[in-house]
């Protein structure tokens, strides 16, 4: 192990199943995201919400 920089924490969105990496402006709440985006979230809430055709 060479240069350990500060390794940033991963996660796997929810909704498109990629990995996405910690950023500043989850800083108050990394625990508690689960999308990489607000459009993956608004995705999530419209396969769940939006069935009322
Ligand atoms: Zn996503």
């Amino acid at each position: 192990m060479k240069h350990r920089k500060a390794h940033l924490p991963q996660k796997v969105c929810q909704s498109c199943k990629r990995l996405f990496s910690w950023r500043k402006k989850w800083q108050k709440d990394w625990e508690q995201v689960k999308y990489c985006s607000k459009r993956c979230r608004n995705e999530r809430h419209s396969l769940i919400e939006g069935n009322d055709a």
